[in-house]
């Protein structure tokens, strides 16, 4: 690809940011990221320990057509860098009644077990797929990468999104299909996956059955830390500059345009600069010196975030018995637990949890005859409920290790060997997140689109927004569509200002 003579910076190597340096860069782009952390993935850092090696964040690889298209943009293969692996069942869903639930790929075994669970359920199930393929059609492959930055766009697409009645809940249009209550649950838990409460989130969101249906759930050989490391060397082929341990502290402006940013003391200057951090950090802090900075701050301050996770790593002796690679374990309330954790200022006394058991699948990521997992727990973001992690989380992590070894794991701590927790305070300061939220601004249709911040600032020509806090939203496919959208934007602003 021919030079555009531009130089472009991004800031923060996580999958959004990742995805559009590469965009960058291959479109002639001469692309510099810059990395708080002294690793690249940003939620998919990784963790070492003891021999054990553990995904932080994202585990569960969709859409990996959306990835491809990264090293196809260059006549590369993403084989030659990365092994991805199917996964099935893509969950295995568990109560605590004993009733287990094998979210498969396969029609006819998915059928069979809705009918055993609720033979009225299976006609209703099809007719829940049909509308899943319709809002995929409609709302990831039409909008999901197309950026919204004027009214008129949202106005364009209101008529698609009013005929798959978007206003509704993923929940209630669910429940509209499916009378079993179990079912309900395992068709409607995946906005919790983006950072969204099923009983708010757009009915949009339905379309993350069809995306994995369709696409299939992968694994990356090695975890998804071999997956960023595909990225980054993929990047660092085409010729791009990454550095880690590098934080941005400002962003400087002349006018209504951003000249360079301030790293360690130093200046670096660029003709467009993408943020890939948190966005309210970007604003506030960021820009916190500029008009622009401050008004918008305040706005997006005003917005609903989504909560925040506690997670625990933690090595075993022995290999994974009776689990699978990813298992949903639902507590007894639903609904009542979410809007705990959205809604109040305290921690539930009960938990619905996801178990990440990669060892099932892939043994490279722990010693030998051990095994590696994480256990995770939405919990409410530190703006809802503002506690003291530091004195919560032994005790915490405890009540979760006493519920997997009364129903799956009974010898947990005999075979414990090393463990690590991640809480609300981590996504704060480790990932600069405001209110420690794990997914950033909460997917509700009002804060969608066109509502959700724009992938191009609205004042400052060259500042644009990549990542969860932008259109589309969070998880892997949200943040490298995010990146897709925004890069046709800076490679069409590269383009007008070539010279000629
Ligand atoms: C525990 C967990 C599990 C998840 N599971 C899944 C899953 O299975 N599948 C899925 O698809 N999604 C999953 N998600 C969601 C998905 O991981 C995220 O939505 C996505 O990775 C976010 O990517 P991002 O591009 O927004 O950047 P982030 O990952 O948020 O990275 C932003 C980067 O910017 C850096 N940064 C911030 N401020 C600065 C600064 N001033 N200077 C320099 N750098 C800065 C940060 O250090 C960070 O590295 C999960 C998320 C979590 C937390």
């Amino acid at each position: 690809m021919q030079a555009t003579g531009s130089r472009a910076i991004v800031i923060g190597a996580g999958f959004g940011g990742l995805a559009l340096a590469i965009r960058l860069q291959s479109a002639g782009i001469s692309t510099t990221i810059l990395e708080k952390r002294d690793k690249p993935g940003g939620r998919a850092y990784v963790y070492e320990k003891d021999g054990f090696t553990f995904d932080g964040g994202p585990t569960v690889i969709t859409d990996p057509d959306a990835l491809r298209e990264l090293w196809d943009l260059s006549g590369r293969s993403i084989d030659d860098y990365v092994t991805l692996m199917p996964v099935s069942p893509f969950y295995q869903l568990c109560w605590e009644d004993g009733t287990r639930f094998d979210y498969v790929n396969d029609q006819d075994e998915l059928a069979r077990q809705i009918e055993a669970l609720s033979p009225r359920d299976v006609a209703g199930y099809e007719r829940f797929m049909k509308y899943s393929e319709d809002v995929y059609r409609e709302g990831y492959l039409k909008l999901g990468t197309v950026p919204f930055l004027d009214f008129k766009s949202m106005m364009k697409a209101a008529p698609q999104l009013v005929r798959v009645g978007a206003y509704r809940s993923v929940y209630s249009k669910v429940a509209s299909f499916i009378e079993n209550d179990y079912l309900r649950q395992a068709f409607s838990f995946h906005t919790l996956l983006v950072g969204g409460n099923p009983f708010d989130t757009s009915s949009i969101y339905a379309l993350i059955h069809a995306l994995e249906r369709r696409g299939g759930v992968w694994w990356a050989k090695g975890g998804t830390g071999a997956l960023v490391k595909g990225m980054v060397k993929l990047f660092e082929d085409l010729g791009g500059t990454i550095r880690t341990s590098a934080e941005v502290e400002q962003l400087i402006t002349a006018g209504d345009r951003i000249t360079g940013v301030r790293v360690a003391g130093e200046v670096l200057e660029a003709d467009l600069v993408a943020s890939n951090g948190d966005v309210v950090h970007t604003y506030d802090k960021l820009l916190g010196g500029t008009r622009r900075g401050k008004s918008y701050a305040k706005a997006l301050k005003r917005k609903r975030f989504s909560m925040s996770l506690f997670v625990t790593y933690f090595g075993l002796k022995g290999k994974p018995e009776n689990l699978r690679h990813h298992m949903i374990l639902f507590g007894n309330r639903y609904r009542g637990l979410i809007d705990d954790i959205f809604k109040t200022d305290k921690l539930s006394d009960d938990f619905s949890l996801y178990l990440h058991a990669p060892s099932v699948t892939d043994p490279t990521l722990a010693p030998e005859g051990h095994s590696t997992y994480y256990v995770l727990s939405p919990v409410p973001h530190l703006g809802t409920a503002d506690i003291d992690w530091e004195a919560e989380a032994p005790r915490y992590r405890d009540r979760i290790f006493d519920y997997l070894e009364k129903h799956h794991i009974p010898d947990l701590r005999k075979r414990l060997v090393t463990s690590h927790m991640l809480t609300p305070h981590g996504f704060r300061d480790d990932l600069n997140s405001h209110l420690g939220s794990a997914f950033s601004v909460e997917p509700i249709l009002t804060q969608s689109a066109w509502f959700r911040p724009h992938n191009r600032d609205d004042v400052i020509r060259n500042l644009y927004i990549v990542g969860a806090g932008t259109h589309p939203g969070a998880g892997i496919p949200g943040v490298v569509g995010s990146a897709k959208a925004t890069a046709g934007l800076m490679i069409e602003h590269a383009r007008a200002e070539a010279p000629a």
